[in-house]
């Protein structure tokens, strides 16, 4: 059997287990998927305790019915150490310079960054939002936003407007990522997120508000009508977000579908398979 696992702290509220479960189930794969509770600063000597405790030695002499350590989910705070800690990086991770999944494989630890992807397939094919040409508005340049801009260029909007509290990090990411958005033609702004004025038609929210359960980041009049205001957290926790965006005309949806996509594609890396996402959401839509 073949061992994977989200690891973060904390971890015990994680809905990955259950969604990879379900994947393994739906494409007839033989897998275990833990939740892995990491130490805080403790996440190198954690891979590799796990490394060496499932590792090929074990499998192939005194017990068969020994696991493999082929990958993991990361998840906050540990982001940044697992793209420290890989040998090889995908263009998506690179870009992000942060990792949402490792891959072990022959001697070498792959870092990928699935959270943009995993977003834009929910936008684009869940919640049939077609981003290209829109004017879009993402909070935030943490480690989600970081994840999420590169798709979002590569859908082509028009113009992408990237708004956080510390103006400096949206204005690195903005660097960082001007040559991808030259390509597609997309106009990239950065912005303190107390100066946004202008409406957009995509409003994402990559902060930590709702997370941390304070008062929605921005203006309201940032909402186009039938704009559709995305929150990435989900649960409890996003419905203050989801209620203010319905109450000023706006489309609601919650991260639920991002959640599940970016497993999926996580899933496809280690598995080379693609489960039914569709189906496992409308599953977790009723569980959570
Ligand atoms: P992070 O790296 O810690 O970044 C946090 C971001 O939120 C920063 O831009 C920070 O601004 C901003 N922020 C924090 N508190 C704020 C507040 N009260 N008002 C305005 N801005 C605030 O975290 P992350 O990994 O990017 O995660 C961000 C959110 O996305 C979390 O809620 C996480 O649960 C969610 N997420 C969801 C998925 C999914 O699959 N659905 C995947 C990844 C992340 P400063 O830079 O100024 O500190």
């Amino acid at each position: 059997m073949d061992y994977y696992g989200v690891i973060g702290n904390p971890v015990a509220h994680s809905k990955s287990p259950f969604i990879h479960e379900r994947f393994a189930q739906l494409t007839q794969q033989e897998l275990i998927y833990e939740k892995i509770e990491c130490p805080i600063g403790q996440f190198k000597e954690k891979i590799e305790y796990l490394q060496s405790t499932y590792r090929p030695a074990l499998f192939n002499s005194l017990n068969q019915n020994a696991s493999l350590f082929k990958g993991c989910n990361v998840t906050i705070p540990f982001k940044q150490d697992a793209f420290n800690l890989a040998t090889k990086h995908s263009p998506r991770a690179l870009l992000a310079q942060a990792c949402n999944t490792l891959k072990f494989e022959e001697g070498h630890i792959i870092a990928d960054n699935t959270d943009g992807l995993g977003l834009i397939r929910d936008i684009e094919i869940n919640a049939k939002f077609p981003i290209k040409g829109k004017k879009v508005l993402l909070l935030g340049a943490g480690g989600a936003a970081a994840g999420a801009l590169g798709p979002l260029i590569e859908a082509m909007p028009l113009q992408i407007t990237i708004a956080n509290r510390t103006v400096a990090k949206a204005e690195h990411l903005c660097m960082t990522h001007t040559p991808l958005a030259k390509l597609h033609q997309v106009q990239l702004l950065a912005s303190s997120i107390n100066a946004v004025g202008d409406a957009y038609d995509l409003l994402i929210n990559a902060t930590a508000s709702s997370l941390a359960g304070v008062q929605v980041p921005v203006n309201d009049s940032v909402l186009s009508p039938q704009a559709l205001g995305y929150d990435m957290m989900y649960g409890p926790n996003a419905q203050a977000f989801l209620e203010w965006v319905e109450l000023h005309g706006g489309i609601a949806r919650d991260g639920l579908g991002m959640l599940v996509e970016q497993a999926a594609e996580a899933f496809y890396i280690w598995r080379g398979v693609r489960p039914d996402s569709a189906r496992v959401l409308q599953e977790m839509r009723q569980k959570v």
